[in-house]
């Protein structure tokens, strides 16, 4: 967390200071500035320009100014605040009170009003010009197609080809094993021997559960959230669930069904 359904309402709550003019700057922590940015250069880049457009790939989110490209990614404990209010009030992981120690970046606008990142861990960042070219296809959009050739090449894992952002932008470890365990399909199998159907049905699910869980209101709302916990069992078939790390994440799915 945040995942794409977070990111994506920071988008949509960011929509806000669109027209708006950056009057100041805020970066109280140079560490959070990433691809050489300092906080001189941040300033002196944005100060002035207006925010044009929100846009937003995988975990990713830009603001288009008049001059360079604003991108801002959340890592684990990310929030952002609109106007001094975020449009998520708990994250998953995340700590639910908001501390000053935790502000990273903000903007500060001409006409009023603020957007600020805070972020408990400072597993995030702030960047200009972000490298959009070197992330996948969204996974809000991808189709069959992107999902086959995401897939293909290699011997990495199946979770671990979802999770690699390079290959699908947006899939994070809660959403991958509610992904996997409503397709029926086991994490740790090589995501290039998936025939054509399983494909299918892997983006079928993909689609699905991105949508009900937006609607939901986020990535720790499916079916399989109650079971991520030492000696739960499968709540569709009730066989204990096996705990495993994948792809380099603590990963559960069902012996029974995830084949
Ligand atoms: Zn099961």
């Amino acid at each position: 967390m945040p995942e794409i359904l977070e990111v994506e309402r920071y988008r949509q709550a960011a929509e806000a200071v669109v027209g708006r003019t950056i009057e100041t700057v805020l970066a109280p922590d140079a560490w959070f500035l990433k691809r050489g940015l300092t906080p001189g250069e941040a300033r002196a880049a944005l100060t002035g320009r207006a925010v044009v457009t929100t846009r937003r790939r995988g975990k990713l989110l830009m603001l288009d100014t008049d001059g360079p490209v604003l991108g801002l990614r959340f890592g684990m404990t990310g929030r952002l605040l609109v106007d001094g209010s975020g449009p998520i009030a708990g994250l998953e992981y995340g700590p639910d009170r908001l501390d000053p120690a935790w502000r990273r970046f903000g903007l500060e606008f001409r006409s009023g009003g603020s957007l600020v990142v805070d972020d408990a861990r400072r597993l995030g960042g702030v960047e200009l010009w972000p490298d959009e070219a070197s992330l996948g296809a969204d996974a809000l959009s991808i189709t069959r197609k992107e999902l086959a050739a995401a897939l293909a090449g290699g011997r990495a894992p199946l979770k671990a080809a979802l999770l690699d952002q390079r290959r699908v932008a947006g899939i994070g470890n809660l959403l991958a094993d509610e992904i996997l365990w409503r397709a029926g399909l086991d994490p740790a199998r090589p995501a290039s021997r998936l025939s054509l159907d399983e494909v299918a049905r892997l983006h079928r699910t993909l689609r699905r559960v991105l949508t009900q869980l937006g609607a939901r209101g986020g990535s720790h709302t499916g079916d399989l959230q109650i079971a991520r916990q030492p000696g739960a069992v499968c709540p569709r078939d009730g066989t204990p669930l096996e705990r495993r790390t994948v792809g380099g994440r603590t990963t559960y799915s069902c012996p029974a069904h995830q084949r």
